[in-house]
């Protein structure tokens, strides 16, 4: 038979020995970008492999040559050192998506994060006098300024935050908040959980839709520790409502000598109006109306890396750092190198819409995404062939992790319906996002909605291009 000539079946004494296969020249390359033994490793994996297929007679010669055994060990090395975490394209029309690492920094921020990790810096230590210095300096007084607060402190997100001030303030002892306000963000974060982790008695006021300064008063007593207002941020009760403002709880507090802490979750350090966004709560407000410690999170609306700011009296900021929790949950030089930048854009207000990449995307304007929507289109047609069709429609974008959960931006995107009967949107949707940089969209109204808000222009071109490895 023909194929049986041209493709001769191998035998067990075609296998070539690992040591020759080493010293071929068709694994150099690989030795010098992997190392020996790794090379090693996987080459007998090869063989082995290569072994069972000869036995069972189902092995081409050729499959026992040295390029052919150093394409398969380059392959399983590449799946090897593949990185765990990849960059994808957030389509799904959430800006900060919790799921998808929710900030991207500016690019002063990528700079000074880069500067942090390759050399020493001066996190602890006071290059003036040569002693120890405090970390939290490298963004307190960046914090004070644009807050008006007397001190600030930061930790690894704002969960964090408030179990911190929890455990440094209530330990032992009662904290009175709003039933209104025992929310649970994303899962794993519920205030009447981190109060208890915290060691706090929590001390409901009030119903879930109404609460009155009153319900706080009364509940005060000797076992209080403070009161708190929690910012119920990804939801919204509407219709026979009350809560109590910052302003109210804190003369209610300082009458009594307690402190007021306020964890905002998102909070923002300028007016979003001016923005055209809906308005989110002002740090700076919630100290100015009388708060004592206001907790918020670096990654949402601000902008920058993961982190807990905790911001307010010098005295009860003090406390916090000296707990030995704050040792526990203290943030690391890169996320203090890259925090810095992003408080210094924030002195500039005018220019942050064009500086930091999350005003960036929650500021743009639907006429800019649609025009890219129709560049992008046709190359999703043509990749897609007849099975799909292809339109640009008029999409609602959320801006994310709790923020302003009702408020919706609105954008534009490409809207993928399967052509026929309709079947294979999941398959679809699989396959973009098993694409070299996934694609991640939304599956709703029985279409792949690809909202491009989060889509930057410079990253288009790479879009575009993967697109020829789709086999939908
Ligand atoms: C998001 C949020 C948190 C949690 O903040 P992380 O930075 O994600 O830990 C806590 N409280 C409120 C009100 C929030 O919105």
């Amino acid at each position: 038979m023909a194929s049986a000539e041209s493709r001769p079946v191998a035998v067990p004494g075609d296998i070539p020995a690992l040591d020759r296969l080493l010293r071929d020249a068709a694994f150099a390359d690989l030795l010098a970008a992997h190392g020996r033994s790794e090379v090693t490793s996987a080459l007998r994996k090869a063989l082995a492999g290569l072994r069972a297929n000869v036995v069972a007679g189902a092995a081409a010669q050729a499959a026992t040559e040295a390029p052919v055994l150093a394409a398969a060990v380059a392959a399983a090395l590449d799946a090897r050192h593949r990185r765990a975490m990849r960059p994808v394209f957030n389509l799904t029309g959430t800006v900060l998506h919790t799921n998808l690492g929710r900030a991207l920094l500016p690019q002063s921020a990528i700079d000074a994060l880069a500067e942090a990790a390759a050399t020493p810096v001066d996190l602890e230590f006071d290059l003036a006098t040569g002693a120890r210095g405090d970390r939290d300096r490298v963004v307190e007084t960046l914090l004070c300024e644009l807050t008006g607060a007397e001190a600030a402190t930061v930790v690894n997100n704002n969960a964090a935050a408030v179990l911190l001030a929890l455990c440094a303030l209530a330990n032992r002892r009662e904290v009175v908040v709003s039933r209104g306000e025992l929310v649970e963000i994303g899962g794993s974060f519920r205030i009447p959980d981190v109060m208890r982790t915290a060691g706090a008695r929590l001390r409901e006021v009030g119903t879930t839709n109404r609460t009155h300064p009153d319900d706080y008063v009364d509940a005060i007593g000797p076992r209080t520790a403070a009161l708190m207002k929690v910012h119920t941020s990804n939801f919204l009760v509407s219709g026979f409502t009350a809560s109590v403002e910052v302003a109210t709880l804190a003369e209610i507090a300082h009458a009594r000598a307690l402190p007021l802490v306020v964890d905002l979750g998102s909070g923002s350090l300028v007016d979003l109006h001016a923005f055209g966004l809906p308005r989110e709560p002002l740090v700076r407000d919630a100290l100015a109306a009388g708060a004592d410690l206001v907790t918020f999170s670096g990654d949402k609306l601000l902008g920058g890396p993961q982190a807990g700011l905790v911001v307010g009296r010098a005295a009860l900021v003090q406390r916090l750092k000296r707990h030995p929790l704050k040792r526990a949950l203290r943030v690391g030089k890169l996320t203090l190198a890259a925090l810095a930048p992003v408080l210094a854009l924030y002195r500039a207000p005018e220019r942050l819409a064009a500086q930091l990449p999350t005003l960036r995307s929650l500021t743009r304007a639907p006429a800019g995404i649609e025009a890219q929507a129709m560049r992008l289109a046709p190359a999703l047609r043509q990749a897609l062939g007849a099975r799909c069709e292809v339109a640009v429609v008029a999409m609602e974008s959320q801006i994310g992790s709790g923020s302003l959960p009702t408020a919706t931006l609105a954008s534009r995107g490409l809207a993928i319906r399967m052509a026929g009967r309709g079947g294979g949107l999941d398959r679809l949707d699989a396959a973009l996002r098993a694409l070299p940089r996934a694609v991640v969209g939304r599956i709703a109204e029985k279409a792949l909605r690809l909202d491009l808000r989060c889509l930057d222009e410079a990253d288009e071109a790479e879009f575009v291009a993967q697109l020829a490895r789709l086999t939908p």
